[in-house]
């Protein structure tokens, strides 16, 4: 696991470059996310001094299920929270989609293609956030609510101009953990996410078992213009009742079409393409139950700027199609995290982040931007190639084991170079 120097930690009051292992700096981060959480915990126990800055009144998540790789995972159990997550998450074993016509099998992903007992865990973003924040309460970490962060001026030091025109600092390293829509990027010339064609629609809704594999992400799909999902994904706090995410894949610019047919007429399209998936459907009684995500696709080719980090969303952003976008974040946190403690200067430690992170991120963006359009698009060729090749070639080694390599985030190795060691998978887990 990561090596820990808390113990040879010295304070050393915004002494920017004073030199050594063991420097304190002063930090702000941008955004209470996943990235922002963690990154502070990081920090927090490496004896920097930290503020989070939320722009929402109260933190609290965005969304509905997301699936931890064994890469976010690992993360977690760096931070000593893998228990506390497994113990509200769904196991995930496999991913398993078929055509909608047919039933024919055309996905069918299993973790243990590749051997180490690893597997998914599919959450509610409410425990995920659940998690982290509650141990940043107990860690006292300062979390500044309500402070929409506009704009960063960078001199000897950084100060953050503040929505309400405060300004706060200044500080010796500010960290964009602002998700895919940031502001602050601007400062180091990214250019912003392209958007996407096809966005989904998300509902949280009670799980309903029957005739539904619990350790499955389940999917339907009718070319590539028609996807529909089923994700376990536990509990969102402890003693909830347990849950399950529905998605519905459709362009953000025919949501309104959608809704004005009405319900009833969704409803009767999503249950003739899939008449189990009623058992969901049924739960839904109004379209405010079903949030739009529209997603949109970018990668910073240096997520660094002058004493300025940017992690997560912030920094690559993508469809979810292979469910790496929460994990990214968590692996850019410890990433960061472990630049810091082991360099001497802020400069030092951003130039090893974006070197320790480079090859990873860029592989599972333009892999996702690659795969994306295989189930999400307008294209007829791709789900026929997706179908009738792609369904037979995925069978045949090493096929299942890249398969299983590119969903668990690892087709190149996002552990070492960060100070990492993989989890080891608690054989008592859900067994
Ligand atoms: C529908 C959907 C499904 C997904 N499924 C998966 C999946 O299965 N697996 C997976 O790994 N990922 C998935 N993702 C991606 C995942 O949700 C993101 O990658 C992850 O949330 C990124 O975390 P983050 O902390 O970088 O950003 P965010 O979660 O976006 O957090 C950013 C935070 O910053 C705050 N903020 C924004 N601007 C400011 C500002 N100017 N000042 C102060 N605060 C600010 C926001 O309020 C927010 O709290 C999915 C995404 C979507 C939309």
């Amino acid at each position: 696991m990561r090596l820990d120097f808390a113990g040879l930690l010295k304070d050393c009051p915004g002494q920017f470059g004073c030199g050594g292992i063991g420097i304190s700096y002063d930090i702000a981060i941008a955004g209470a996310g996943p990235a922002g959480l963690a990154m502070a915990l990081y920090l927090k126990r490496a004896g920097h001094r930290v503020t989070v800055f939320e722009r929402f009144d109260e933190p609290k998540p965005v969304g509905s299920g997301l699936i931890l790789q064994p890469t976010g995972l690992t993360v977690l159990a760096d931070l000593g929270l893998l228990d506390d997550m497994l113990a509200l998450g769904s196991r995930i074993d496999r991913l398993h989609g078929a055509d909608a016509t047919t039933g024919r099998t055309v996905l069918d992903v299993r973790y243990d293609a590749q051997r180490g007992g690893r597997f998914g865990l599919a959450v509610h973003r409410a425990a995920l956030f659940g998690v982290l924040f509650r141990a940043a309460q107990r860690e006292a970490i300062a979390i500044e609510t309500g402070v929409e962060i506009e704009a960063l001026e960078t001199g000897e030091r950084t100060t953050l101009i503040c929505g309400n025109g405060r300004r706060a600092g200044p500080f010796d390293l500010v960290i964009d953990a602002s998700g895919s829509r940031s502001k602050l990027r601007g400062a180091s010339a990214a250019g912003e996410p392209r958007p996407l064609t096809y966005g989904a629609f998300w509902a949280s809704l009670g799980w309903r078992g029957d005739g539904f594999d619990e350790r499955a992400l389940l999917q339907r799909y009718d070319r590539a213009s028609v996807m529909i999902g089923v994700l376990p994904i536990g509990r969102p706090q402890p003693g909830a009742e347990r849950m399950a995410a529905f998605f519905w894949s459709l362009k953000p610019s025919d949501a309104d079409e959608v809704r004005v047919r009405g319900l009833d007429a969704w409803k009767e399209r999503v249950i003739r393409l899939w008449p189990q998936s009623e058992a969901y459907v049924s739960q839904i009684d109004s379209f405010d139950q079903l949030s739009l995500a529209r997603y949109g696709h970018h990668t910073m080719k240096r997520p660094v700027g002058r004493r300025l980090a940017i992690i997560g969303d912030a920094a690559h952003s993508t469809s979810p199609q292979l469910g790496q976008g929460a994990n990214m974040a968590l692996l850019d946190a410890a990433a960061l995290s472990h630049a810091l403690a082991r360099t001497d200067s802020v400069e030092a430690a951003l130039e090893a982040y974006a070197r320790a992170r480079r090859w990873h991120v860029r592989i599972f963006q333009a892999l996702s931007l690659a795969f994306t359009p295989f189930y999400q698009s307008d294209s007829v060729a791709l789900p026929f190639i997706r179908d009738r090749l792609v369904a037979t070639v995925a069978k045949i080694p090493p096929a299942p084991q890249f398969l299983a390599s590119m969903v668990a985030g690892t087709v190149i190795d996002p552990f070492k170079r960060i100070g990492l060691v993989e989890a080891r998978w608690p054989d008592r887990f859900g067994q």
